[in-house]
């Protein structure tokens, strides 16, 4: 058992998914935690960074790691490959650093399956139209890559009855304090308390009365 709790975070593109991660780690005194960084074959978008939004590889590299087993999960998304690998998130789960997976449905049924210690979040939008919206204002994808987004998104919104938890992200803020709550909850089960607070409870259950 890590200290460390996986989160799966899905939501069709445009919901608002990266923000409220990155509002949720700018935020001070929440528990430590990060971002998985995937391997990608998609070209980066203009302002991405090599191995900070994501590691852009080759196909051929990425079918090598396939091999090499090196991925917890893998789908392809948008005619790209995209995974996670597994070195990326259990290093930071052993040190007890709480690690957000930004993937889809596909890479989810997978984590799920293999880390079903795992919590999964999905983020909806108010409505299409919001979503359709607050694609063109990112203005980062041309009209057809656009409605092509808008075509998956609702495939991706089929799976929703997948996941653990449902953040409808009307208000920004709102969603921050579910998300938050979210977090939180998950910390106190008591199986990660029992991991956390193994000294605390050993000292509370050794025997020192009549
Ligand atoms: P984008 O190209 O907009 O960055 O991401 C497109 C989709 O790929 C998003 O739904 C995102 O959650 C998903 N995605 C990003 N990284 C991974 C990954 O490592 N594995 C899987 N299965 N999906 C991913």
């Amino acid at each position: 058992m890590y200290t460390g709790t996986l989160f799966i975070i899905s939501a069709p593109s445009g919901a608002g998914k990266s923000s409220l991660i990155r509002a949720y780690l700018a935020q001070t005194g929440h528990h430590p935690a990060k971002v998985s960084i995937s391997h990608t074959t998609r070209k980066p978008r203009p302002g991405e960074k090599q191995g900070e939004h994501y590691y852009f590889v080759d196909n051929q590299e990425f079918e090598s790691l396939i091999k090499q087993n090196a991925f917890v999960e893998y789908a392809h998304v948008f005619d790209h490959y995209y995974g996670t690998s597994k070195k990326e998130i259990e290093r930071s789960l052993q040190q007890g650093i709480n690690v957000f997976l930004d993937i889809d449905w596909q890479g989810a049924q997978q984590v799920r399956q293999q880390m079903p210690e795992s919590k999964s979040i999905f983020i909806l939008p108010p409505s299409l139209k919001e979503l359709e919206n607050r694609l063109i204002k990112r203005g980062q994808d041309d009209a057809q890559v656009i409605s092509k987004r808008m075509h998956k998104a609702q495939s991706e919104i089929s799976h929703y009855n997948e996941y653990d938890y449902i953040i409808v992200n009307d208000d920004f803020d709102e969603s921050l304090t579910a998300l938050n709550a979210i977090m939180i909850t998950a910390s106190l089960e008591q199986s990660k308390q029992t991991t956390s607070h193994q000294q605390l409870l050993a000292d509370l259950l050794t025997p020192k009365y009549e």
